[in-house]
């Protein structure tokens, strides 16, 4: 089996070099244990936090050891009754061929509800916390205008489209260059969309929407977000979701200079972690599986073939190579 390790801290830009796809021996399940073969796994941009070595809501990735993160795969050798030999499973044993794990980590999961990949993409994590971020963390009321960044990606593709479900009355998305410009609004049905490589977000914001907005679902941070704070309605709400501008900044980065405008607004600007809103996990899979059903949720995938290319895919969505979710397809 293989698997990618961390080698050494990325300053900045990660780099292959800073990874390593190392061979090894994955022994027998004993008594409570699972070995899965895993058919998918996720790159995800949290990731990167976890290569710096610093204190965070995550622990550190460590050193010459496989990463973890989110997988589904097939048990194909099994110590448990509860998780036998077929089943399919959820687990954070990714980045890597074969997972050896405690049976209580791994979730099995029913491949006759959807194509297995969606437990790591809008079955899962990332469409929960789309609807997390929207019902609990900067709820969205009947009429609202909402604003979602980084909106051709995984989570903020959905989050527009949650946005519409939750009574939004207008849907703005931003994403980087005209391709995604356009599939934000033929292919996610957002109103209207803004490409943030065009500069001036304030004045492509107030052209898309002219009366202001009242949530913004941040997964990005930086100029986006002090664009938001300005656009900003009295009372607006900001779910502060993912800062990705600023993940490989090797220097502190200031905040918005505008944040002041936050008090006159009597705005309520919120960060949230999905893992904290898992009690709304099983009222979500219901109706994300109805919109599904109904063809009213429109997901999409980016699928990178091969463990060997599991750091170029994690490279690639970093910068944006991705419509939808990113995800590495591992051979049968
Ligand atoms: P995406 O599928 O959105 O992929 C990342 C995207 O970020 C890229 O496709 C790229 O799109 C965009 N991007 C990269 N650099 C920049 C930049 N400098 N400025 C603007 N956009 C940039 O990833 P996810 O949907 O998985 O994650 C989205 C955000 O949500 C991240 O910030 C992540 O950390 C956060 N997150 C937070 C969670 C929580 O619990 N709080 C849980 C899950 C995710 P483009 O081509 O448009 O630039």
């Amino acid at each position: 089996s293989r698997e990618v390790h961390l080698v050494a801290r990325p300053s900045g830009e990660p780099e292959p070099a800073d990874f390593s796809l190392v061979e090894t021996e994955v022994g027998d399940p004993g008594a409570g244990e699972v070995l899965v073969r895993n058919s998918w796994i996720s790159v995800d941009p949290y990731m990167r936090g976890r290569m710096n070595d610093a204190k965070s809501y995550v622990p550190p990735y460590r050193l010459g050891e496989a990463m973890d993160g989110g997988a589904v795969g097939t048990v194909v050798a099994s110590g448990s009754d509860d998780v036998p030999v077929g089943a399919t499973v959820l687990h954070s044993a990714g980045w890597r061929e074969y997972a050896l794990l405690p049976a209580g980590a791994a979730r099995v999961v029913d491949p006759g509800l959807a194509p297995v990949e969606n437990y790591l993409n809008v079955l899962g994590m990332i469409g929960l916390t789309a609807y997390a971020g929207l019902v609990e963390v900067a709820p969205v009321k009947e009429g609202d205008v909402v604003f979602v960044s980084g909106a051709a990606g995984a989570v903020g593709s959905i989050a527009g489209q949650i946005a519409r479900k939750l009574g939004a009355s207008r849907v703005v998305g931003s994403a980087g260059g005209p391709e995604k410009r356009r599939r934000v609004v033929e292919q996610f049905g957002f109103d209207a969309a803004i490409d943030y490589r065009e500069g001036d977000l304030e004045g492509q914001l107030a052209e898309a929407a002219p009366d202001g907005i009242d949530v913004y679902f941040d997964n990005v941070g930086g100029a986006h977000l002090r664009a938001a704070i300005a656009a900003m309605r009295d009372h607006g709400r900001i779910a502060l979701c993912g800062a990705i501008s600023q993940y490989n900044a090797t220097e502190p980065v200031p905040g918005p200079d505008n944040l002041f405008l936050a008090v006159g607004k009597r705005l309520n600007l919120r960060g949230f972690i999905v893992g904290d809103h898992a009690h709304l996990a099983a009222e979500y899979a219901r109706l994300a599986a109805g919109w599904i059903a109904d063809g009213e949720l429109r997901t999409e995938e980016t699928v990178v073939d091969g463990i060997d290319n599991a750091v170029r895919a994690f490279l690639d969505m970093m910068r944006g190579a991705n419509t939808g979710k990113m995800l590495v397809r591992l051979a049968d």
